[in-house]
């Protein structure tokens, strides 16, 4: 696959835009990415044993998403507070628990940080753990 079939996928794409990222992801990184995306939201896996189809989220340092290594995947809810269905968010919240969307804080304090649940996305996917460099400079970490 070339450069430009990659950048056709559209969350990659979106990622380019976004981020504003010349750099097209390496094989690497597009294997794991292509793993992360059917491997279902890492929160609902780890409290509810259950799969639930998620998508990508990246990680954030001094308030700058990180590249395509630094991603788990979340579903809907956990990501971005879209309940299932017809359930309330109100029952979403009591069931699931916080989501990362409405409050980062309560998410983190309930599923552990953004940095824990790549640990964890890292294992399940069977790839070594990440350089923290990057993530462990976040100015917002030592808050
Ligand atoms: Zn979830």
């Amino acid at each position: 696959m070339n450069n430009f079939q990659i950048a056709a996928l559209p969350h990659l794409e979106a990622c380019a835009i976004i981020n504003d990222m010349a750099k097209a992801p390496t094989a690497a990184e597009k294997d794991r990415m292509d793993r992360l995306s059917r491997s279902g939201c890492v929160v609902c896996r780890i409290s509810h044993g259950s799969y639930v189809d998620g998508e990508i989220q990246h990680l954030t340092a001094g308030g700058r998403r990180l590249g395509h290594r630094y991603t788990i995947c979340l579903c809907a809810w956990h990501h971005r507070s879209v309940p299932a269905g017809s359930v309330s968010p109100a029952e979403m919240r009591r069931i699931y628990g916080p989501s990362f969307a409405e409050s980062r804080k309560e998410f983190e304090a309930s599923f552990g940080s953004e940095e824990h649940l790549l640990d964890e996305t890292d294992k399940w996917l069977g790839v070594p753990k990440v350089k923290r460099d990057v993530v462990d400079n976040d100015p917002k970490a030592a808050d």
